[in-house]
């Protein structure tokens, strides 16, 4: 099915639209977040103003808005620069006096010519003893009457963007909505009381009082429960497909497990032994492995992985670890090696950075087997790259990965088992809106002998101190992160930042006649160079490392211990946690020094203390929760997974928990949408633009 016909106007550019041009248009898509009719439609008004009381003027009270019909008397023009023009009104009660600063006369007395009658509508002030209104908001005509005596809504707006530019291109765009068929189940839509689709985007727009601003009001919960129900709809259906595809049973011969498990500096604790085994367990099943393995920063994944990975291997079939960044794969390589080598597994790393014979090379390992361990970055999706026989995909750091991506994936292999490892904990309304019905191993117990860190809230005013201090430290080896303030506005400022930081430090703590011992790295450094610098930071050769958030995952240097943050305020408490997790890996006594601008905020202020307060990142992200309604925890900007338009997981909880009942429902009795009820969830996947999410339900 390709893109039902009625959606096709929702689907223009918001510049066919009356009001908005290329320049102004530019402005709005920044502002709704899309360039598309349909997403203005799902901006939604914040506000009403009441323009529906309408007294005489003696019984207008001061400060109300009010829309009015009077005489128009007379005009009074200003008698110099600075004084209101004015025009003297009536009705059969009183007079009120209309005020225009910096007035055009000519549009005034266009608007009002003298003994008419006219419709005004504005906020009535009292001006010494006498009932005025500066600049109506609007002037009309009698028969204009019903056009202004509304109730108009107030929309977020942006520089550039006036109210008045929103509601026109909607009034043009609600023409656009065509009636389209229910997905909704119809006993939960009468019970809730619900409007039909159509309805409920106009009347979203038409709010009348304070209860349609409700989120909870029938209008809002039914337009949130819709991308709710897309939501975990498509989640299922992937999920259905991947299940659908038989796996295949991988049972553990153990040989070459034990042999990593013997090179391991380390024992394995009981967590890790525990999620090895459910992971184990489901490998062992024919039906596919979809598993989400959660585990805070440090709490050592990267072995369960690895073990995991090796059944795989002793049962003839490849196995692919996949990063988010070029660093991690790199740092994931370099963990791993020694472990692999001891198994004699046969590994490659294949990146971005791989080219021309190299990785001609690479591929063919990959493609004839040769290679039995892939590290690598999303490279891996890629379509040159096939595999001989992908038995496990295990993607880390899986908040950086979209649902897209993970389709592309399970296109690479037959049946391919699915382990997603994720260092932010989740919490479980979110789990579900991005992982669906996923199982979920807990890595809860970090690996013992790891020393608390001791985070400390420095102000910004008490920096020279702290640099001493750092510089003590230096002298007995500690190596230092240093990172920079986050600008979210653009790369290029936060690249500024970084470079002005790093000439300072240099400034403070090289010696002279030597060679600087600090480092730099960003986003827009070259693939080798980054490297060379953590590779050089690694091996002690520098002290400090200048850096942006590049280093906020799994970056892994025992020897680090100090951790600085400048401007913590800026920073959200989950990627507090993670920059903090870099430190505190050795046997060492590690420090994280938080860096903040005065005064503090209340909520910059709780989160700082909270990060002092605890390592647990469970509790942590409990705490960001609260603290930021549903947030970014899940860093669905970077994955490139839409943020919800109108649900709001603070407020819509029960919601997404009926739309995963219902969608289990859904894939029991209607898996392939075929039924007219499945039909119009196609519809409905369209409309969210999710409709990917069927499209290789046969194919699969
Ligand atoms: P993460 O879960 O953040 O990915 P890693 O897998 O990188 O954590 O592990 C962090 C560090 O802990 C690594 O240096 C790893 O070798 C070490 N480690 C893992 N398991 C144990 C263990 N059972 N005992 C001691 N150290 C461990
Ligand atoms: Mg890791």
């Amino acid at each position: 099915m390709s893109r039902p016909f009625e959606l096709d106007p929702l689907f223009r550019s918001i510049t066919t639209l009356s009001g908005v041009g290329s320049r102004n248009g530019k402005l709005l898509e920044h502002l709704i977040n899309g360039p598309k009719v349909l997403d203005l439609l799902w901006h939604k008004p914040v506000d009403f103003i009441d323009r529906r009381f309408s007294p005489k003027i003696s019984e207008a009270p001061d400060g109300r808005i009010v829309t009015m019909q009077v005489t128009v008397d007379k005009h009074i023009p200003n008698a110099r620069k600075g004084l209101p023009y004015r025009v003297q009104c009536s009705d059969n009660t009183g007079t009120i006096t209309l005020a225009f600063f910096h007035a055009n006369k000519g549009w005034i007395e266009k608007q009002l010519p003298t003994k008419t009658d006219v419709i005004i509508s504005g906020r009535i002030e009292y001006y010494q003893g006498k009932p005025q209104m500066v600049h109506p908001d609007a002037i009309g005509t009698l028969e204009e009457r019903t056009t202004i005596e509304t109730v108009e809504p107030i929309y977020p707006l942006t520089q550039g963007i006036t109210n008045r530019t929103v509601r026109k291109a909607l009034q043009n765009g609600l023409g656009f909505i065509n009636k389209l068929p229910e997905w909704i189940e119809p006993t939960y839509k009468t019970r809730n009381k619900w409007p039909d689709w159509d309805k409920a985007v106009k009347m979203l727009h038409n709010p009348s009082d304070e209860q349609a601003l409700d989120p909870n009001h029938p209008v809002r919960a039914r337009l949130a429960y819709d991308e709710l129900l897309s939501n975990q709809l498509t989640l299922a259906l992937v999920r259905h497909q991947q299940r659908k595809i038989n796996g295949r049973a991988f049972n553990t011969h153990g040989e070459l497990r034990e042999k990593i498990i013997n090179a391991l500096p380390f024992k394995l604790t009981d967590a890790q032994k525990h999620a090895l085994s459910e992971i184990d367990n489901d490998m062992s099943k024919d039906s596919r492995m979809l598993r989400l393995l959660q585990g805070d920063v440090g709490s050592g994944k990267t072995v369960v992985a690895c073990l995991a990975m090796t059944s795989v291997i002793e049962n003839g079939a490849q196995a692919a670890i996949m990063a988010p960044t070029e660093i991690l794969a790199r740092q994931h390589a370099k963990s791993l090696k020694p472990w692999l080598e001891a198994a004699g597994i046969r590994f490659v790393i294949l990146t971005g950075r791989e080219k021309g014979k190299t990785r001609e090379l690479l591929l063919q390992q990959i493609r004839n087997g040769t290679a039995q361990f892939i590290i690598g970055t999303h490279a891996i999706f890629q379509k040159s790259v096939k595999f001989n026989d992908l038995g496990i995909a295990v993607i880390d750091e899986q908040h950086r990965f979209g649902v897209q991506q993970r389709l592309q994936l399970s296109s690479k292999g037959h049946g391919t088992d699915v382990l997603v490892m994720t260092a932010t904990p989740i919490p479980r309304t979110l789990t579900l809106t991005a992982y669906g019905d996923m199982e979920v191993s807990k890595i809860d117990k970090k690996p013992p002998g790891l020393k608390p860190i001791d985070t400390r809230l420095i102000p910004s005013s008490k920096i020279e101190n702290m640099i001493e201090g750092l510089k003590r430290q230096i002298t007995k080896n500690a190596r230092i992160y240093w990172v920079c303030p986050l600008v979210e506005e653009s790369e290029k400022l936060n690249l500024s930042s970084v470079e002005e930081r790093y000439d300072i430090l240099k400034h403070f703590f090289d010696k002279k006649d030597e060679k600087s011992r600090i480092g730099i790295i960003h986003g827009r450094m070259k693939p080798l160079e980054k490297d060379e610098v953590m590779e050089k930071f690694s091996n002690g050769d520098l002290d400090i490392l200048v850096a942006t958030t590049v280093i906020e995952v799994g970056v892994n240097i025992p020897e680090a211990t100090i951790m600085v943050i400048e401007h913590a305020e800026h920073f959200g408490l989950s990627q507090l946690h993670q920059l903090r997790g870099r430190v505190g890996r050795g046997a060492d006594k590690s420090y994280c020094f938080l860096l903040y601008a005065t005064p503090l905020g209340e909520t910059a202020k709780a989160r700082l203390s909270i990060i002092r307060e605890t390592e647990d990142g469970f509790l942590i992200a409990e705490k960001d929760l609260s603290l930021r309604g549903s947030g970014d925890i899940l860093g669905v900007r970077q994955s490139g997974m839409a943020e919800f338009k109108l649900a709001d997981l603070s407020a819509h909880s029960d919601l997404l928990t009926a739309a995963y009942d219902d969608t289990k429902l859904i894939i029991k009795r209607d898996p392939e949408l075929k039924t007219s009820r499945g039909q119009a969830l196609k519809t409905l996947l369209y409309l969210f633009e999710r409709d990917q999410a069927f499209q290789n339900l046969r194919s699969g």
